[in-house]
């Protein structure tokens, strides 16, 4: 067995159907004593739900949470929670919301309870990001990690099928990479496997029927397990190209995901023998690549960076700005292979 690092994860996690109803005291095991409840205005009358679940310990509701953390959002976020004398968030929504808590938690050092209701795994690592004058900034603090998350299946149940199926894929990309990270450790390749097999049971279930219990409950499941490697060790190239396309493209985040995941265990596959088997094993299959594309079209995802609306002509710049600064891979980075990659993520070509 190679050497590793292990760092157990910090988080207090409470998972099951109804943990909703833990939340005040989740807050008081805490030590603090009122908290600002943080949602998107779409999930506002969910967040009353939650506030009135925390009781005398909710200070109040900011529902103004955005994608990719406008830094003036979370500056009135804080000042209001300054105002509402709360010494805590609890951040109720999607990798946007738990993002906002975390831009709060980077200069206040107010603690996070994150109550996630997708898949993206935020909630789990120490990763923040904030865009400043149309820059989004991205870094590690162990402050932005939540203290405590509750994992409740049925906050779930309102996700759209669409975004069910593209956020279940953006977990399984965080468990992939994490399967051939240079500072991989056995527990992380445990986790990914298990975190893959049981969102691929979910998803067709789901799609199937949305409001499964039992699929809703195996992919909140196997979304913390994703979260968890990605918030423990490093990812490649994948996510590298997802970060581009996202950030430099206005790309949404969790189609990107999907899109480009297949191609990039194609590009990868000769460099990574021991990741293929968990992730085949996982999926039950004998090729990890086509097996994620079919995973994801098949439950009627997006395919092609086409159909997102991204420009041919655009896929040159891409490719430049993913070789510029590129992030460790276990292939090498070179941009013919690359440039062939993006083409084939944008033509929705099912490798083979
Ligand atoms: P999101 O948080 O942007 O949510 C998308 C939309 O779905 C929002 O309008 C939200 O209100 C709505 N929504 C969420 N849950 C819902 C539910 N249960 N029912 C109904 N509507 C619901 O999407 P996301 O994919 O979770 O997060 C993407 C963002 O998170 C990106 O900006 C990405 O960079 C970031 N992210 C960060 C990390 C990290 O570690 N820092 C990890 C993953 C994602």
């Amino acid at each position: 067995m190679k050497e590793f690092v292990y760092t157990a994860p910090a988080t207090r996690v409470v998972f099951g159907k109804g943990a909703i109803k833990h939340v005040r005291n989740e807050i008081e095991l805490l030590g603090v004593h009122k908290a600002l409840v943080l949602c998107t205005p779409r999930q506002s009358a969910a967040a009353e739900r939650v506030a009135s679940a925390m009781g005398d310990r909710a200070a109040g509701i900011f529902a103004q949470a955005e994608m990719h953390v406008p830094i003036e959002i979370a500056q009135e976020a804080r000042e209001i929670a300054r105002q509402l004398g709360a010494d805590c968030a609890v951040a109720f929504g999607g990798g946007s919301t738990i993002g906002l808590g975390k831009a709060i938690a980077l200069d206040s050092g107010l603690p996070i309870l994150a109550i996630p209701t997708t898949y993206a795994g935020s909630e789990m690592t120490p990763i923040f990001g904030i865009t400043e004058k149309g820059l989004k900034r991205t870094g590690k603090d162990p402050r932005v990690l939540p203290r405590t998350v509750i994992y409740d299946p049925d906050l779930t149940l309102t996700l759209p099928i669409g975004l069910t199926i593209t956020s279940g894929m953006n977990a399984i990309a965080h468990a992939v990479e994490g399967l051939y990270a240079r500072d991989g450790n056995p527990i992380m390749d445990l986790m990914a496997e298990e975190g893959i097999r049981s969102i691929a049971r979910a998803l067709p279930a789901l799609k199937h029927s949305a409001d499964d219990a039992v699929a809703r409950s195996d992919a909140l499941y196997g979304a913390w397990l994703c979260g968890t490697v990605l918030g423990n060790v490093g990812m490649s190239l994948h996510h590298k190209l997802c970060h581009t396309l996202g950030g430099s493209f206005g790309l949404p985040h969790a189609e990107v995901h999907t899109i480009v995941l297949p191609h990039a265990i194609a590009y990868n596959a000769c460099a990574i023998p021991g990741a293929l088997v968990r992730i085949e094993r996982a999926l039950k299959t004998d090729n990890a690549a086509t097996s994620v594309y079919d995973l994801a079209r098949s439950n009627g995802a997006p395919y092609s960076l086409r159909q997102l609306g991204m420009v041919e002509a655009d896929l040159d710049k891409a490719a430049d700005l993913a070789v510029a600064n590129p992030y460790w891979n276990p292939r090498p980075v070179e941009r013919s292979g690359l440039r062939a990659l993006l083409q084939r993520a944008w033509d929705g070509t099912r490798p083979e």
